[in-house]
């Protein structure tokens, strides 16, 4: 098997707070808490989960928009957070990120062709303004954009049109690791399959590997090769994509499954998740998910699940894994 392109390590990002507004009691919110995966060449990794679940501030950790609190990060073997100045720069060329929001990452003074060079001049990589031009008008073309648009501007665009110049932007550099956050989830649907089927594209011609960040399942499901569940900033579930679909072990994962719109063998409305995710800044005792979980029993609340491995290369942080039924009612 090849060498990961990323290997992330026991990550944690904590925040210190204080308990209360007059309070000199600290706390401490975990918004990642010893999270570990492998990436490959030409792999999908999706993380899913709630809002407030610790996605998001994963991924910032995994490529320094936010510093760490612990674990470690191996870009192709490289320890990334050790790097600093000339070395963090070049590295970085090589881990890129497309946003959520078309509407709100691009600079709307900028042209699209300055948008799509940006990266090449940060990194200072192109020899003169015809090399430059022509890496623009190369990414344009792979990335479905018509040459005549280089010099508009982004409000000149549809919400597609300017996901596509993120997407140009992202990979001018031919990035190793493509980090999307919700990169379709601000599209309409019909726009959302041509987004996603690009970036597949890519993935085959380029290698790219992808994480893949979502709250819609019906879209990871469809992208990733694995796939993280994260509750309250830990992993509560890994497993291969269709492993994991086919037969969730964690009560979390079937609850998101069944969160999924849709209608039940009686034509009702399916199951959603029940309650609100607890405040991180106070989280429950034990399993985190033991306030909501349907099967949650007096060990629950008292003991931390390992997060283990219950079939090959299928892992589950619940005391019960593999032993609940399949339905709570
Ligand atoms: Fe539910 Fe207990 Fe498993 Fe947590 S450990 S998911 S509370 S059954």
């Amino acid at each position: 098997m090849s060498q990961p392109v990323l290997k992330v390590e026991h990550l944690k990002k904590y925040y210190p707070i204080r308990k209360g507004a007059f309070s000199k009691e600290k706390a401490v919110v975990k918004a990642c808490d010893d999270v570990s995966f492998e990436l490959r060449a030409g792999e999908t990794l999706g993380i899913v989960g709630e809002s407030g679940c610790g996605k998001t501030t994963t991924m910032q950790s995994v490529i320094r928009l936010i510093e760490p609190t612990g674990g470690a990060i191996l870009l192709n073997g490289q320890d990334f957070r050790a790097m600093k100045g000339a070395e963090l720069k070049q590295a970085r060329q090589k881990i890129k990120l497309i946003f959520q929001d078309p509407y709100s990452s691009l600079n709307p003074r900028m042209t699209v062709k300055d948008i799509i060079a940006e990266p090449l001049d940060i990194a200072g990589v192109c020899k003169d303004k015809a090399e430059r031009d022509r890496r623009v008008l190369e990414t344009m073309e792979q990335v479905g954009l018509d040459l005549s648009y280089v010099n508009r501007y982004p409000h000149e665009f549809s919400g597609g049109q300017r996901q596509r110049i993120g997407i140009a932007r992202a990979i001018v550099l031919r990035p190793d690791v493509v980090v999307c956050d919700e990169p379709v989830s601000a599209l309409d649907v019909s726009i959302q399959a041509k987004i996603i089927n690009l970036l597949r594209q890519f993935q085959h011609d380029l290698g790219l590997a992808y994480i893949f960040i979502s709250h819609d399942l019906g879209v990871v499901r469809h992208i990733a090769d694995r796939v993280l569940v994260m509750y309250l900033g830990r992993v509560v579930e890994e497993g291969e994509s269709r492993e994991l679909f086919a037969h969730p072990l964690h009560p979390y994962t079937r609850a998101l499954l069944d969160s999924v719109p849709r209608m039940d063998a009686d034509g009702r409305p399916a199951a959603a998740l029940q309650g609100d995710v607890p405040s991180p800044a106070d989280p429950p005792s034990g399993c985190l998910f033991h306030t909501r979980c349907p099967y949650a029993k007096e060990v629950c609340s008292e003991k931390v699940p390992e997060l283990r491995e219950c079939s090959l290369g299928h892992k589950c942080a619940c005391h019960f894994a593999g032993a609940l039924p399949l339905n709570a009612n």
